[in-house]
């Protein structure tokens, strides 16, 4: 490109850039001198001192003259800018820039053209020009150079990319905002206060419900039927309109097919074009409701006949106390006991007696009104309460017979258990309760009592809680008394019944009796059961084994009672006892006794609870040299399985067989039996109950050598026990 300039030619160095370019340029300029357009006065003053940056260029670009106001704009001064080429103070991706413009003006195609354009000023900071560019020509009419207006638009520039970036932003959040509200896993819905139409609402709020989008967008809450209980929703719009917000509500929500959900809804007020809003973010809550309702179902309820479990009947009957007081009306509560079930558990297995109870208590449920409660208590015992009855005792007590029969009759229909028939049956005790009775114990009891009752009465029968029957629950719970006083007092003892082997006593088993004030002494029968139920048997268990182990100790002084052994009896629920093994070894530790002397008895039935747990407790206590005797042995549950795991030295086959051996076949081949499985496991054997010599006899015969029982001696005191040894010598 030719450049002409007051006749002078000079050859843009254009490919170079920035400050080196403008410093070479500056050197060329300097030789120019004086101005290269008309001196008019007029001219000059306008021209220096516009508003606008005017520039000449050449038309290969470079500056021929600026104006101070150009210069100003893009941070040089006018010197340091001519002679350079605009391209050097054009940011580099922007020099394409208005080539267009120039060729058409150029070409005549147009006279003027504006456009914007970037500059880069002198401190690197890029500034924005709306530039207007015409051709200026010799007399020739030859273009020969460029005359441009510069207005600074930078700070309107400024403003407008603000503008944009700020409505870019907004874009982005709205954008962001929709996708939060759709992609949300909870409910979003935004629907008018004034009457409750949806406005708007997300996927999950459509998926919950069941509903299409058309559906919901212009219809109500009300319409839609959402709400399961519309005071929800009113309460809900109450907070609202009280403190703007409302958190955590939990409601039951309709969906379109008629399933209720359980939801979480916090809501809030909002204002949309002018008119108030509700936006509503529900959680969906089935599933933790489902987990709650899971706990207290486990909590309450008994998980194999799904029926409620003592707790809750508990609860109910404590209800029940308190509405008898008020309504006046007689209430009934029944308690049922299968007759054989155990029997039945042991000879079909536990998978068939679950199938049983289950049963049962499917056909209890059915004998009753939706209102009254039947729970299971006990494995096989259930208890009914009846309510609301009539307002007069024997006219209800007449009632609840009515149904009591139905019961026990629906109980003894011949039930199908995994393929087979069986046949049970239950026994009976009612006792009716009204206004005035506040003791739910008490109400148990007399129950309990009554059914006892129907049990010795010959089983599948049905027995009332007589007035005359208040005196067994009263002496019971005199009993409890006293057996507790009986054990501060130390009035209980052991007696010592002794164990015989090829006509030598080898031990004893200890035997507690009671030395009751006024009733004498008692044997076990007389206390053991209640002290099991009330849990007395642990603090008493633990005075028989300081006293057992006493008596080991004093023995082991004398050499002819060194070398005895004794048998403590041990009950579930002392053995139980998480500290057990601990008062084992206290006691053995405290009265300084030979471990190797102190045989404890157990029972099957203790055993099968938590086998695990059962054999880690016997385990520990054998590693110190305790022995294990299983008590009673082949009336309980006999799974060769457990039994073949548990560390035992002995089995004591139980007096039933003994007594029955000689008269009974059965009994006889379980006898023998017995003795075989004590081979096969290296047991030690010993037969309790033994009575005659015959039954002496033909046990020996069968190969058990080891006996206690009548024949022998009875339990004697310790005194007398000694005597025997010395006249056994
Ligand atoms: P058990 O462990 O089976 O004790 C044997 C029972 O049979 C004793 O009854 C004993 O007197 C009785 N007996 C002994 N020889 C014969 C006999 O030849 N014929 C007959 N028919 N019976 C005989 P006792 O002393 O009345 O004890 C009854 C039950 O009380 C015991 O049965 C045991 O389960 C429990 N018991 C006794 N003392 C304790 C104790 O200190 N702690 C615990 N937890 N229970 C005990
Ligand atoms: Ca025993
Ligand atoms: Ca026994």
């Amino acid at each position: 490109m030719r450049a002409s300039i007051g006749g002078k030619q000079s050859v843009s160095p254009s490919g170079k850039s920035g400050s080196a370019l403008l410093a070479v340029d500056k050197a060329a300029r300097r030789e120019q001198t004086g101005p290269l357009l008309p001196s008019d006065a007029l001219y000059r003053a306008s021209f220096e001192q516009a508003a606008v940056g005017i520039l000449h260029t050449s038309l290969d670009g470079r500056i021929l003259e600026c104006n101070e106001c150009f210069a100003r704009i893009v941070g040089y001064t006018p010197e340091e800018l001519v002679g350079s080429s605009f391209q050097a103070i054009t940011p580099p991706g922007d020099r394409g820039i208005g080539n267009n413009a120039q060729k058409r003006l150029l070409s005549g195609e147009m006279q003027t053209v504006s456009f914007e354009k970037r500059y880069m000023r002198k401190d690197g900071a890029l500034t924005w020009v709306m530039l207007t560019i015409s051709i200026q020509h010799d007399e020739e009419r030859r273009p020969f150079c460029f005359l441009t207006m510069v207005q600074d638009i930078n700070d309107r520039k400024q403003a407008e990319e603000q503008l944009a970036a700020a409505q870019e932003a907004l874009r982005l959040s709205e954008e962001r905002y929709r996708t939060a509200f759709q992609m949300s896993l909870d409910c979003i819905s935004l629907a008018r206060l004034r009457d409750g139409m949806f406005v708007d609402c997300n996927e999950a709020f459509l998926e919950l419900g069941g509903l299409t989008r058309q559906e919901v967008i212009g219809r109500t809450s009300t319409e839609l039927q959402i709400w399961a209980d519309p005071e929800d929703r009113r309460r809900m719009v109450e907070r609202l309109m009280r403190q703007g917000v409302c958190r955590n509500l939990e409601a039951q929500f309709r969906r379109k097919n008629g399933e209720m959900i359980w939801g979480l809804m916090s809501a809030s007020l909002i204002e949309l074009e002018g008119a108030p809003h509700i936006l509503a973010i529900t959680r969906d809550l089935s599933e933790a409701r489902t987990a709650a309702d899971e706990i207290r179902q486990l909590a309450l309820y008994d998980p194999l006949t799904k029926l409620a479990n003592r707790r809750l009947l508990l609860e109910r009957l404590r209800q029940t106390v308190e509405t008898t007081q008020r309504s006046g009306r007689w209430n009934a509560l029944l308690f049922v006991d299968l007759d054989n079930f155990k029997t039945l558990n042991d000879t079909l297995g536990h998978h068939v007696g679950d199938l049983l109870l289950r049963q049962a208590g499917q056909r209890l449920v059915g004998c009753i009104r939706a209102a009254d409660t039947a729970a299971r208590v006990g494995s096989d015992e259930f208890v009914v309460i009846l309510e609301e009855l009539s307002g007069n005792a024997e006219e209800a007590a007449s009632q609840a017979k009515v149904v009591a029969e139905k019961i026990l009759a629906s109980l003894s229909e011949p039930y199908a258990l995994a393929g087979r028939g069986c046949l049970s049956t239950a026994s009976m005790g009612i006792t009716v309760f009204g206004p005035g009775t506040e003791n739910t114990m008490e109400i148990l009891q007399q129950a309990d009592i009554a059914m006892y009752r129907a049990k010795q009465d010959g089983r599948a029968m049905i027995r009332f809680f007589a007035p005359e029957l208040q005196s067994v629950v009263n002496a019971r719970a005199e009993l409890e008394d006293e057996v507790r006083q009986g054990i501060r007092k130390r009035e209980f003892v052991l007696w010592y019944q002794p164990q015989v082997e090829d006509g030598q006593v080898i031990g004893a088993e200890a035997l507690l009796r009671w030395n009751h004030p006024q009733r004498g002494l008692l044997a076990p029968a007389a206390f053991i059961g209640l002290a099991e139920e009330t849990g007395l048997i642990v603090p008493l268990g633990l005075q028989v084994l300081e006293a057992a182990c006493g008596q080991i100790a004093a023995w082991a002084k004398k050499p002819a009672t060194a070398q005895l052994t004794l048998a403590v009896n041990v009950s579930a629920r002392q053995f139980r006892q998480a500290d057990f093994v601990e008062q084992v070894l206290e006691a053995l530790g405290r009265t300084e006794a030979d471990p190797r002397k102190l045989k404890l008895e157990i029972t099957e039935s203790m055993l099968v609870d938590n086998l695990e747990e059962t054999i880690e407790i016997m385990t520990r206590l054998k590693k110190r040299g305790v022995q294990f005797s299983l008590d009673d042995f082949g009336t309980g549950y006999s799974s060769l399985a457990y039994l073949k795991r548990l560390p035992l030295d002995q089995l004591k086959i139980d007096r039933a067989f003994v007594r029955d051996m000689l008269a009974d076949a059965a009994s006889s081949a379980i006898a023998q039996a017995i003795v075989s499985l004590s081979r096969a496991m290296h047991l030690s054997l010993l037969a309790e109950g033994v009575e005659t010599e015959e039954q002496r006899a033909s046990l020996d015969d069968l190969g058990c050598h080891a006996y206690q029982g009548y024949l022998f001696s009875p339990p004697v005191p310790v005194e007398r026990f000694l005597s025997l040894l010395q006249a056994a010598r």
